[in-house]
């Protein structure tokens, strides 16, 4: 038997990565030898085997200090027995399979589902990948919830077939397996022969065989294609959030369970407002006039202007609430609680350039004492004193 590589050589990672890391090394090597990618290649197999083995140990803290303490004894020996060495093909799909999600590699549309059906039994069900959308929405749409429709590209049920992958509807039992679509394979290894389960190479765990394959879809049961899906997206939904359509990704090989539609939310910015989590902020920026005197503007809100009074002698840094006009809040099921505001910030905007009228104006009115800072509380103290 070949000597063990270290767990951290294997993966190409100093002693001290970052779990982080770890998981980058260990998708970069299953990627590399993935059986899909390297047909047939017993060593890439055995270098993908390897790559999960030592990705279960090092990814587990607990077992990363054993090792780190113990070596490969401390992990269930160099044997492999009672540690990750024992692992099938589909134990390391079905354990680590979703680490190569959105990684623009198809490691699940070939790969199997568990679901477990009584005591022990195991039932294999073909799951089509999980397929990834963006989708673009404007605030308006966010604080009302919105139907998408979308086009979506995928693997759809081949129409000719029925998605049996049979032209003739036919298929027989698989010689190799007798249908149970595992063949049990006997291993030496230090302990004694061992055996283990593998997906049956000749029918590819199916049990049954196609003996004249669809002329559509050449035996797979799908076929490129595309569906408009209506997506309903909930109010109050926030950028960088994905929601799940259960059944709209890629249709499974041979009629099984379809994978999801996973739905990104993009969010758009707004050309006035601005989002704070469930609130809005407006910068509004009045006149020296309309600050002094006092006045009416718009303010633009998601569901259209409204008109705000401004008290005389609104200070710049003030802050107006308008209650209820912000976002919807919701809850993790996308039930909502509340409602947001929107803040609007107030300044005073202040000209560069003045007609010489305007100046004029000005600098009668810097002559005033009661244009001058403090003048209220000055005032106040006179009116005190003199009482
Ligand atoms: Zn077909
Ligand atoms: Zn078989």
């Amino acid at each position: 038997m070949a000597e063990k590589r270290d767990y951290y050589e294997v993966l190409g990672v100093a002693k001290n990565a970052t779990a982080e890391e770890i998981k980058k090394a260990y998708r970069k090597k299953a990627i590399q030898y993935h059986p899909d990618k390297n047909p047939g290649d017993k060593e890439a197999e055995e270098k993908f085997k390897e790559a999960a083995e030592a990705y279960e140990v090092l990814s587990d803290k607990d077992k990363r200090a054993r090792y780190d303490q113990y070596g490969f004894a401390g992990v269930g020996g160099a044997s492999g027995f009672g540690g990750a060495g024992g692992m099938s093909m589909e134990d390391i799909f079905s354990r680590f399979g979703d680490l190569f999600e959105g990684m623009g590699f198809d490691f699940g549309g070939n790969g199997f589902h568990f679901s477990s059906s009584g005591a022990g039994a195991r039932q294999r069900v073909r799951r089509g990948s999980d397929l990834r959308v963006k989708v673009r929405l404007t605030l308006e749409e966010i604080s009302t919830g919105v139907d998408k429709k979308i086009k979506v590209k995928k693997l759809v049920e081949c129409e000719h077939c029925h998605g049996t992958g049979s032209e003739d509807g036919n298929t027989t039992t698989c010689p190799t397996c007798k249908g149970s679509g595992r063949i049990l394979k006997t291993q030496r290894g230090l302990l004694g022969l061992v055996q283990m389960q593998e997906v049956c190479p000749t029918c590819g765990g199916d049990g049954r065989i196609i003996n004249n394959k669809c002329k559509e879809c050449q035996g797979e049961g799908v076929k490129r294609g595309e569906e408009v899906i209506t997506i309903h997206i909930p109010a109050g939904v926030a950028d960088g959030m994905q929601l799940t359509v259960q059944g709209k990704g890629n249709a499974a090989i041979r009629g099984g369970v379809p994978g999801d539609l996973l739905v990104l939310i993009e969010e758009e910015q707004h050309k006035e407002l601005i989002r704070d989590d469930q609130d809005l902020i407006y910068n509004l920026l009045l006149s020296v006039p309309t600050a002094v005197l006092g006045g009416q503007v718009e303010i633009p809100t998601l569901q259209g202007k409204v008109r705000v009074p401004i008290p005389a002698g609104t200070q710049p840094g003030k802050v107006l609430r308008l209650r209820g006009k912000g976002l919807p809040m919701i809850d993790q099921w996308g039930k909502q609680y509340g409602q947001g505001d929107l803040l609007v910030n107030i300044g005073v905007y202040i000209p560069e350039k003045l007609s010489k009228d305007e100046k004029k104006l000005f600098e009668d009115l810097q002559e005033s004492n009661n244009m001058k800072p403090g003048a209220a509380d000055k005032k106040n103290f006179f009116e005190r004193l003199f009482k």
